[in-house]
């Protein structure tokens, strides 16, 4: 299959017409390329898995341009979420509520729930608006990759397995979007993201409901409970095909004595720019302070580092872990190991 990389305002009519013919589209949103389909078409679900090389086990977030689009793909649609909705979307916000029969079972790996996100960058809700079908869309990456932030990232990996990529330019979050199971009583975060627990809580106290959160937030810690566990929160994702660790700042001696040890292996270095100090390395990219900035440029120098051909790349770890840092901590837990002692 030959695979178009077009300027998304030049092909979005193209697109639209492909999604509704059941085929597959890659298109830029706030967070992350996403690669999708229509929700409805058992056999275009079918091919997201199988593009991406996805686990049937992990379910996949349905996009929708508005409220009311999201009502239709569920049973209930609660107060919470009507209120949590107001507040964050169109955002990089996704909330797993009861699944109606509309959206294939498979979308959602047979669970009776569906993850529903309205995203905000311009050209994912002109492509929901113009389909008019909801759209299912994992990021557009090998399942357990990267995901990719700019077109050519989804170029890289899906060219020839795709007839259509909308290039957008970079994506302005970076992170994949907080996902938050709101079928119990209290909301649950499945996945951090640029929607934070404190922001959460805020929203949710404005709103006159009580502010707990479960989840992996920084303040009231509370872990997730193991019935409602994202199945897609596996131990190992987002990582380089190079071999990856972390390593923190506090343990500036472990790092130097893996470095001496390593010989003339060929590293590569993550780091953020206040640390001067770190080590010379045959390749080094050094990552913004601020974490949004930081967030939106994470994937991007990750990739970039990946096509270095090192033997090994080392990965400055977040000390403090809060707001956006829980993300970034996260998806960097995920996609390396702890340096070896
Ligand atoms: P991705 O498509 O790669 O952004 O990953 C989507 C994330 O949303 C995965 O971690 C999934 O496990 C999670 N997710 C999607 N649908 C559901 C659902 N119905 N219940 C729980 N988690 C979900
Ligand atoms: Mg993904």
């Amino acid at each position: 299959m030959l695979t178009s990389l077009k300027p998304a305002v030049s092909a979005l009519r193209q697109a639209a017409e492909l999604i509704r013919a059941g085929e597959l589209v890659a298109f830029p949103t706030e967070t992350v390329y996403g690669l999708g389909g229509d929700a409805g078409n058992i056999s275009a679900i079918e091919r997201i898995y199988q593009v991406k090389g996805r686990p049937a086990h992990n379910p996949l977030i349905v996009h929708v341009p508005d409220i009311a689009a999201a009502q239709q793909c569920v049973t209930t649609f609660s107060p919470m979420a009507l209120a949590l909705a107001r507040q964050f979307w169109p955002g990089p916000f996704t909330m797993v509520l009861p699944r109606k029969d509309r959206i294939c079972p498979m979308v959602s790996a047979g669970k009776n729930t569906v993850a529903l996100r309205c995203p905000q960058h311009p050209v994912a809700l002109a492509l929901l608006r113009e389909s008019g079908r909801p759209i299912a869309a994992p990021s557009a990456n090998r399942s357990g990759y990267t995901s990719p932030t700019t077109a050519a990232h989804v170029a890289a990996e899906l060219s020839g397995l795709i007839p259509l990529i909308l290039d957008g330019g970079p994506c302005r979050v970076g992170l994949e979007s907080t996902v938050v199971d709101l079928t119990g009583t209290i909301p649950v975060i499945l996945r951090p993201g640029a929607v934070t627990p404190d922001m959460l809580a805020a929203s949710l106290a404005t709103a006159g409901f009580p502010s707990a959160v479960h989840g992996p937030s920084s303040r009231s810690v509370t872990t997730v409970p193991e019935e409602v566990k994202s199945p897609g929160q596996l131990e190992s994702h987002y990582a380089p095909r190079t071999p990856a660790y972390r390593f923190s700042i506090s343990k500036l001696d472990r790092l130097q004595r893996y470095l001496r040890q390593a010989g003339n292996q060929r590293v590569g270095l993550l780091c953020w720019e206040q640390w001067p100090q770190l080590p010379a390395c045959a390749e080094t990219r050094v990552l913004p302070a601020e974490a949004s900035a930081c967030a939106r440029e994470l994937y991007i120098a990750l990739r970039d580092l990946d096509t270095r051909h090192c033997d090994v790349l080392l990965i400055q770890y977040p000390e403090a872990m809060d707001g956006l840092w829980l993300a970034i901590g996260d998806r960097l837990r995920r996609a390396t190991k702890e340096l070896p002692l």
